[in-house]
């Protein structure tokens, strides 16, 4: 075990070598579980959504949420998208996985634009790996939505900064289809990548969302404020919506709400909510 080998490393006089090597082999073992449980997991379905509100801070209404995955293991209870979406992209499963959350996600958002709110848009997060081989499982995906009578509009995609800036040509290809059948794309987490404004330039972008770590950390007058309030007043002027993540305070949502952000995201506005709590919320959202 970690302590025996932690003294015998440090017995042989080489204690950093040892202890790094036995965290990499804990590490190691931790993932290829991971892998096996995942595979276990798309066949058993044990995935399930939650759909996070995107409020319009000028009159707090809500027409927009982002779908985020949740994968509720039989032994180890619920596990963070952030602890197996990178193990699923890096071995390929996340196209499997992304094949559920597509069906899943179009089918909630028909039958909710349908009965609800006929103007709901549900975003989706998409991994840099669905845009390989030319985006080919997206775009049938896009393809899709004609014939199971699906309005564009019922959809954005979201992908981080650090994808476009990687395969240029093959991305916006695959992102002008997307946004020719009239889907919109937002840039997840932006500021936090790769960041470059020429494509800011050469992408028609409809939302930008300010990453977490700007809202959270923001004070009266401190960069991660001013860098915020940069943010909001370029994107203006560049006709991009800005959804800031992660508003945790009433500070942090007047702040945002002054400097112009339209939308907003975050513990104080709602929580990720499971399907049935979520419909509860647009039947509220139409009494209103
Ligand atoms: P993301 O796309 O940036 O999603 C926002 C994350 O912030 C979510 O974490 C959400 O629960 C969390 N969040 C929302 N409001 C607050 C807040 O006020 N404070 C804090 N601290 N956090 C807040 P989650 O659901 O754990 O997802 C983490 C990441 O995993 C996502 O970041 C996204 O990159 C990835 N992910 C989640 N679902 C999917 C999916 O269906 N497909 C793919 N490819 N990736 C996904
Ligand atoms: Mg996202
Ligand atoms: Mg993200
Ligand atoms: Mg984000």
């Amino acid at each position: 075990n970690a302590d025996q080998a932690m003294y015998n490393a440090k017995a042989q006089g080489r204690n950093s070598i040892h202890y790094f090597t036995e965290h990499m082999r804990t590490d190691f073992l931790k993932r290829m579980e991971i892998i096996k449980d995942l595979r276990i997991a798309i066949t058993q379905q044990q995935f399930h959504m939650v759909y996070q509100p995107i409020v319009n801070l000028s009159n707090n209404t809500i027409t927009k949420a982002e779908a985020l995955i949740r994968w509720q293991h039989p032994e180890k209870g619920l596990i963070s998208p952030l602890d197996f979406i990178p193990i699923a992209e890096a071995t390929g499963l996340i196209t499997e996985i992304s094949e559920w959350i597509f069906n899943e996600v179009t089918q909630k958002v028909k039958y909710w634009r349908e009965t609800y709110c006929q103007n709901l848009m549900i975003s989706i997060n998409t991994s840099p790996v669905q845009y390989k081989n030319k985006g080919k499982q997206i775009t049938a995906w896009v393809d899709s939505l004609k014939e199971r009578e699906i309005d564009p509009q019922a959809i954005a995609i979201e992908i981080t900064e650090n994808l476009l800036m990687e395969n240029q040509a093959e991305v916006v290809s695959v992102l002008d289809q997307i946004r020719l059948k009239g889907i919109a794309v937002s840039i997840d987490d932006f500021g936090t990548g790769y960041c470059s404004f020429s494509y800011l330039k050469n992408y028609a972008i409809d939302y930008l969302k300010i990453d977490k770590s700007f809202v959270q950390n923001m004070s009266a007058d401190n960069k991660d404020a001013a860098l915020c309030e940069a943010i909001i007043v370029m994107a203006s002027k560049l006709n991009i919506d800005v959804i800031a993540e992660g508003i945790e305070t009433d500070q942090q949502k007047e702040f945002l709400t002054k400097a112009g952000c339209r939308y907003g995201q975050g513990y104080l506005l709602a929580m990720p909510l499971v399907k049935d709590d979520f419909e509860q919320l647009l039947i509220k959202e139409q009494k209103k």
